[in-house]
């Protein structure tokens, strides 16, 4: 179980007079399997996500991942979680699928045949097999974030951090994913705007002007959100 402990965190973007506070001394720790943040757009859930696996350090305060601190150790923490952006095509890079998933292991000290059994598995986990040696870029929306999780757990990392990955797709592909991320065995921390991918979750944070202002069971943290829209 990933353990995450953020200790009196804040953020600015920018320096002197143009500086912008985006998180505002934010203190919490995290256990969970299953960990949802929301918060209007702006609130600070990028910021603070990306913060987890070392993305972004923060202004003052401290992250620490596994004991781990990620002022201190980036590369570590980043081995041990994983990220997966909104928009696929940010995190895509190599041409073909196949070797995309492959990427993450050119590292890895697998030989040859180690890694296409690898990528072999993780492109029928996700019914990636039939588009092996097609173009990435030509692969649908939800294909594309499939394939894009695909190559992050392919490194194996023990906890996988999501900003907003369904708000770019369609409600079935949006739904798709959501059912894949319920499968992880793995430790998620998901910011979303679809909040129905929350239901079974097993904590949500809720951030509003770079404050976590409700923290709770995914029922009573989403009536909170609700009632701030409101
Ligand atoms: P959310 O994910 O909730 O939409 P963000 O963490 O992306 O919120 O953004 C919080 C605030 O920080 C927003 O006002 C945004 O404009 C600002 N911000 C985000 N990234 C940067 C950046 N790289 N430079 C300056 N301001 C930024």
């Amino acid at each position: 179980m990933t353990r995450i402990e953020v200790d009196h965190v804040s953020h600015r973007y920018g320096q002197g007079p143009l500086a912008r506070l985006v998180l505002d001394d934010i203190s919490v720790e995290l256990a969970e399997r299953r960990l949802g943040v929301v918060g209007h757009n702006g609130s600070g859930k990028s910021t603070f996500v990306r913060m987890l696996n070392a993305l972004l350090i923060p202004s003052s305060g401290t992250v620490r991942v596994n004991g781990l601190e990620t002022g201190k150790d980036a590369a570590k923490v980043r081995k041990q979680a994983g990220f997966l952006f909104t928009d696929p095509d940010n995190q895509i890079i190599m041409p073909t699928v196949a070797e995309d998933v492959a990427f993450g292991l050119r590292k890895s000290g697998l030989s040859r045949a180690q890694v296409a059994e690898r990528v072999e598995q993780a492109l029928a986990r996700y019914g990636l097999d039939g588009h092996r040696e097609h173009p990435a870029h030509l692969l649908s929306g939800g294909q594309k974030q499939l394939l894009a999780l695909a190559s992050v757990l392919i490194t194996e990392p023990e906890l996988i951090i999501m900003d907003e990955p369904t708000t770019l797709l369609d409600l079935r592909n949006a739904r798709m994913i959501g059912r894949v991320i319920a499968e992880l065995p793995q430790t998620v921390v998901l910011a979303t705007h679809h909040l129905d991918l929350l239901d079974d979750f097993d904590r949500v944070l809720v951030f509003d002007s770079g404050r976590l202002v409700a923290d709770g069971a995914p029922a009573e943290a989403v009536a909170h959100y609700r009632a701030l829209m409101s």
